[in-house]
C-alpha cells in the first residue's frame, strides 16, 4: 500500500475569494479525496503546520510527495527542503503539481531556475501525450484538452528530463513540456504542469487520471529504497597482502 502525503501551500484559499469558491476546503483535500478513494493511504500536510507538516516521522512513512505551492515559495525552511531531498534521494518519490516549478524542493532536486514564461489570459490548453505507453499515460486518449488554464511557456529552465510525456500547446501560440520525469538518486521525479488556482483543474477527471497514475509510477520500486542502517562491509574473500616492491 502506498503511503502518499500530499502536501499545499493552502494559502490563495484562504485570501482570494474566487479561489475559495473552488476549494472551499483546499486543493489539498481535493487532490488527497481523489487518491484516497483509489485506494492509496493518504495524509496531507499544509504550510502552516509545524514544520509545515513534515516533520522526520511523516516523511519517513511517505512514500509518494505531491507538492503544490506559490506564494510562498520563498517562506518554506530549508531545513525542510534538505529533509525532502535527503528523502527523495533516498528512494521516496516526488510529484511537482503547477507553480511547484519555482518550489526551492523542485530547484534543489534540478539544480537549475526551473524558470519559464507565464501569462494569465484564460486560454485553451491541449496536453499531448508523446510518449504513448508510459505508465502515467494509462487511460488517456492522444491529448488532454483543458477549456481554460494559465499559459506556461518555454524555454522552461529545467534539465532534460529522463522521459518528456507531454507537451502542452496553448491557444496563444506557445508550448511547453508539462510532463517531464527525473531519477535522483534512488527516487523518482514527476512534474505535471496544470493546476493554476484560479480554475478547477484538479476536478477535471484526466488531469485526477495523470496524478494517480504518476503516483502510481512514482512509488519506490521494491528494495530501491535506501536502508536507514548502513554497516562498514567485510570482504566476502580474504583479501591478499599486496607484494610491496
Ligand atoms: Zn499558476
Amino acid at each position: 500500500m502506498t503511503n502518499v502525503t500530499v502536501w499545499n501551500e493552502n494559502r490563495h484559499e484562504q485570501i482570494h475569494e474566487e479561489v475559495k469558491r473552488i476549494y472551499p476546503d483546499g486543493m489539498h483535500n481535493v487532490i488527497g479525496g481523489h487518491l484516497k478513494k483509489q485506494g492509496f493511504t493518504v495524509r496531507t500536510a499544509t504550510f502552516d503546520e509545524p514544520e509545515h507538516g513534515l516533520t522526520d516521522e511523516v516523511l519517513d512513512n511517505t512514500d509518494v510527495l505531491t507538492w503544490w505551492g506559490h506564494m510562498l515559495h520563498k517562506h518554506v525552511d530549508d531545513a525542510i527542503v534538505d529533509r525532502v531531498q535527503r528523502r527523495v534521494l533516498a528512494g521516496m518519490g516526488l510529484l511537482v503539481l503547477h507553480s511547484g516549478h519555482e518550489s526551492k524542493v523542485f530547484q534543489r532536486m534540478m539544480g537549475t531556475t526551473c524558470d519559464l514564461k507565464w501569462r494569465e489570459a484564460d486560454e485553451k490548453e491541449r496536453l499531448w501525450v508523446v510518449k504513448p505507453g508510459h505508465p502515467i499515460t494509462k487511460g488517456i486518449g492522444p491529448y488532454i484538452e483543458i477549456a481554460g488554464e494559465e499559459m506556461y511557456g518555454e524555454p522552461f529552465d529545467v534539465p532534460e528530463p529522463d522521459d518528456l510525456i507531454f507537451i502542452s500547446w496553448f491557444e496563444g501560440g506557445e508550448v511547453f513540456r508539462s510532463g517531464c520525469t527525473y531519477r535522483r538518486g534512488r527516487g523518482k521525479i514527476f512534474y505535471f504542469r496544470p493546476g493554476h488556482e484560479t480554475y478547477p483543474t484538479y476536478y477535471n477527471p484526466e488531469v485526477l487520471q495523470v496524478i494517480t497514475n504518476g503516483v502510481h509510477w512514482l512509488t519506490p520500486d521494491e528494495g530501491a529504497t535506501i536502508p536507514k542502517e548502513r554497516h562498514h562491509t567485510v570482504p566476502l574473500e580474504p583479501i591478499k597482502p599486496r607484494s610491496q616492491s
